[in-house]
């Protein structure tokens, strides 16, 4: 396994770990004042300073990317709804490609209407169909230009909400049926918050191998948790065994960074000073 401890060469900071704090601009320049080479930024985050503006700051600052976010949300309650997330889902792929990034993550959706409180139906199946046919279009167009697509399997606790791909497994059949010859083009996001629990993880990512592990979300699962979505606790503070979920995808293959994502009021309530430098120590003695 890879030894962290002595440098943060391979910590990247997912961008709405102090999206309350700072505009993008600031976080390029406050991650590379501190040698956090990569960043996994946001849609919102990028639109809001601007792609050509962001794309020229990573540039001048030797920041990359280790992921961009996101794609997905492709169930709809009628045909004008699918294709405007394929159209969505395309600008996603564009954007992703001028900045650089080594993969699209996605976050698949579920029933339509139901973030909002109001699902348009309550057919799950009927969900994940329309997530199936949204990947292979989305994936289609993908292949032209070269940018993989990285599944990010959620928590069954956002099932409803926000993905109706819960579980590595599942993320892995639907890699398989639509990208069977193992392309590149087609992968998982392992997200250690979304995945920790399953008792098929360790099998599941030998299973992925080189080839399908895209992209590696850490954090920690605070006990208890307090917010389905936005209690996510910094490395070390919690119960995931982080290095142990590491040495399993390091050994099956991972070679790329460590992403932290911390969506947490208590970490936005903090200067983001603070949050980063955290980030820094504990990437080194506990991811
Ligand atoms: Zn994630």
């Amino acid at each position: 396994m890879r030894d962290l401890s002595n440098d943060h060469a391979l910590l990247s900071l997912n961008t709405a770990t102090v999206r309350k704090q700072w505009r993008l601009d600031r976080i390029i320049d406050e991650c590379a004042r501190r040698g956090i080479h990569a960043i996994s930024p946001w849609r919102d985050q990028v639109a809001d300073v601007g792609l050509e503006t962001v794309a020229r700051l990573l540039r001048t600052t030797g920041v990359g990317l280790s992921g961009y976010c996101r794609g997905g949300f492709y169930p709809a309650a009628n045909t004008a709804g699918l294709t405007a997330a394929l159209e969505d889902n395309r600008r996603a792929v564009d954007e992703a490609r001028a900045l650089d990034a080594p993969c699209l993550v996605l976050v698949v959706g579920s029933l339509p209407g139901a973030l909002q409180g109001v699902p348009a139906y309550t057919d799950i199946a009927r969900a994940r169909g329309e997530v199936r046919d949204g990947i292979a279009a989305t994936l289609e167009y993908a292949r032209t230009v070269g940018m993989p697509l990285a599944i990010e399997p959620l928590h069954p606790m956002q099932a409803a909400e926000r993905a109706c791909i819960n579980t590595l497994e599942q993320a892995l059949d639907l890699c398989d049926e639509l990208d069977p010859e193992r392309s590149g083009m087609l992968g998982v996001a392992v997200d250690v918050y979304h995945v920790w629990w399953d008792p098929k993880l360790h099998a599941q990512i030998r299973r992925a191998g080189a080839k399908r592990l895209l992209a590696y979300h850490v954090c920690d699962w605070l006990a208890p948790t307090r917010d389905l979505l936005n209690d996510r606790g910094m490395m070390g503070d919690g119960v995931i065994e982080l290095k142990t979920i590491r040495r399993e995808m390091e050994s099956a293959g991972y070679a790329g960074l460590c992403e932290v994502e911390i969506f947490s009021e208590d970490w936005w309530s903090r200067p983001g000073e603070e949050v980063l430098d955290t980030c820094i120590q504990r990437h080194r003695s506990v991811v």
